[in-house]
């Protein structure tokens, strides 16, 4: 059986369309209208495209590209030679169907799938049309990957080095584009010399702050409120716990007392803007002014009490992530039942 090799001429320019939808109605639409003037007004068409319309547009438009794109194969096949060695289409075993297009030969005639999906369309790879098949699909799956498209398209159509035209198409997509950049990064700044470990010992540099309250035995069948104060390296995050009894600039100064006897005078130390560390930062200094030698013997001498920015929470990272690792931890190994207080949990120090 022969078909006869009419030689089709595009009746819209198909680069100019952007969207596969549009280039089809509107194709269906200009043949309609050109149809129409050839027929009796009691025959001509009228209402809106029937989807059979659109159907024998895409066959019509699939028919243009495979003529643009595969002139020497079609001329082969409609004078029923075998398609050359050297064409592109011979691993696929094209054959020319009814209606003058072009499909591959699979080994499927006995699966229970579509005849679509079983001889798929040929098409070329670098094609307008073929492109606008390629984005309808990738936009109608929801901008979905590589391997998707090429296989949802594959239930039709049968892409010459279909990957690279599915990738390619991938590529120029704006809105995958978008998705795929990465963000901006911020320069972080040069870490604060405390950080940086450079004095011998540890705790020479800390941060402290506060947790709780934590409801704590003070005797039998009596509980009050007690605190949790914690104190932390700043450069190599050793913690040290202290129990307080209240938020007082007193109740800290005695936590930092029974802290130095511990862990040795700190140089600097770095807090909030707790009332009670403005208020012992205050204590310090008059200390440190009036009576030197008891600061000397308390040894509060010379530590430089800093406070971190009123608005800046981030300042206070290093003691934060401490505080809830303190928690967690007073959490887990006590029975839910009742919380105990971190500092008698056992997480001491570290
Ligand atoms: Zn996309």
């Amino acid at each position: 059986m022969s078909f006869p090799a009419q030689q089709l001429q595009a009746v819209v320019d198909e680069n100019k369309f952007s969207s596969l939808k549009r280039l089809l109605r509107i194709t269906a639409w200009v043949t309609r209208f050109t149809g129409n003037c050839r027929l009796a007004c009691q025959q001509r068409k009228s209402g809106p495209l029937t989807a059979e319309e659109l159907q024998e547009t895409e066959r019509y438009w699939v028919r243009v590209t495979q003529q643009q794109a595969f002139q020497k194969e079609l001329t082969d096949l409609q004078n029923h030679r075998v398609v050359d060695r050297s064409s592109s289409l011979i691993s696929l075993m094209p054959q020319l169907t009814e209606g003058g297009v072009l499909r591959v030969t699979g080994r499927l005639l006995n699966a229970d799938i579509a005849d679509d999906a079983k001889y798929p369309v040929i098409l070329p790879q670098k094609s307008h049309f073929t492109q606008l098949v390629i984005r309808d699909t990738h936009e109608r799956l929801k901008h979905t990957g590589v391997n998707h498209v090429l296989a949802e398209t594959r239930q039709r159509y049968w892409i010459v080095n279909g990957r690279q035209a599915v990738k390619s198409c991938d590529f120029r997509c704006n809105f995958c584009r978008k998705r795929r950049v990465s963000p901006g990064e911020q320069v972080m700044a040069p870490l604060p010399e405390c950080r940086l470990g450079n004095e011998a010992r540890a705790f020479a540099c800390c941060v402290v702050d506060f947790a709780g309250p934590y409801l704590t035995t003070v005797a039998p069948r009596t509980t009050a409120k007690r605190y949790l104060c914690l104190f932390t390296c700043m450069a190599t995050r050793a913690a040290h716990l202290e129990m307080v009894a209240d938020l007082t600039a007193d109740a800290f100064l005695l936590a930092f007392s029974r802290m130095v006897a511990r862990r040795g005078n700190p140089k600097v130390l770095i807090s909030d803007n707790g009332k009670n560390f403005v208020g012992a930062r205050q204590e310090l200094r008059r200390l440190d002014e009036a009576n030197p030698e008891i600061a000397c013997k308390l040894g509060h001498e010379g530590v430089e009490c800093k406070l971190n920015p009123p608005s800046a929470l981030h300042h206070g990272g290093v003691f934060e992530s401490i505080i809830k690792s303190a928690k967690l931890k007073s959490e887990t190994s006590c029975c839910s039942s009742s919380p105990t207080h971190p500092a008698e949990s056992g997480f001491l120090s570290s």
